[in-house]
């Protein structure tokens, strides 16, 4: 079955997010399954933990209720278009991974062009296929059934919840830091761009 969020929801996403694009359409698929199976997040009720910081993220954030404010948002930095649900209230847990072979010729077309739009060496007319095969991807995103676009596979375990606050003050730079990212480098406590400053200088 096609994606099933109202046209207004999906707009209100688009419009939190800033633009449409196949990301977006991914997140939005995700998104739309933790909220038939999870539900909402009321405060903390779900984790989700994104394996990627691209488009798709703002889908999660703007429907399910996880943000990185409220500390149930989790980035691990893996470069995979996986998103784990976890539901605290009865451990419910799923870990949705985007299927590799996606829409493959289209998607190297697109990747091919990307990376000459970042060049900027796009000619007119590949701007244009640029600008369609997004679409077309996306398109394709919404109307395909959920297992085609998804395996779900077992979810790891939750992930701690300890956000420890305690801030110490930096000796160099003098700015207050989270106690867990400070090092210590020649006796002093110091915040980690001042620390990476003084190995550079080492
Ligand atoms: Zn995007
Ligand atoms: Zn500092």
């Amino acid at each position: 079955m096609s994606c099933t969020l109202s046209p207004e929801t999906i707009k209100q996403v688009t419009e939190f997010h800033g633009h449409w694009c196949p990301g977006l359409a991914i997140g939005l698929r995700a998104a739309e399954w933790a909220l038939r199976e999870m539900g909402r997040s009321g405060d903390e009720e779900i984790v989700t933990v994104v394996e990627t910081d691209m488009c798709g993220v703002d889908a999660i954030q703007a429907l399910v209720g996880c943000t990185f404010g409220k500390g149930n948002l989790i980035h691990l930095d893996y470069g995979k278009n996986a998103f784990t649900f976890h539901r605290r209230r009865d451990g419910k847990a799923a870990r949705l991974v985007a299927s590799s072979c996606l829409f493959g010729e289209s998607r190297q077309e697109l990747g091919r062009l990307m990376a000459k739009q970042k060049q900027q060496v796009l000619n007119p007319e590949e701007q244009q296929r640029l600008a369609d095969l997004r679409a077309e991807i996306s398109h394709q995103t919404m109307s395909a059934p959920f297992e085609e676009l998804f395996t779900i596979k077992a979810a790891g375990p939750l992930p701690a919840k300890a956000r420890i606050m305690n801030s110490l003050t930096c000796e160099e730079c003098g700015e207050g830091t989270m106690e867990s990212r400070t090092r210590r480098f020649q006796e002093k406590t110091l915040c980690i761009p001042c620390f990476a400053d003084r190995e550079r200088r080492l």
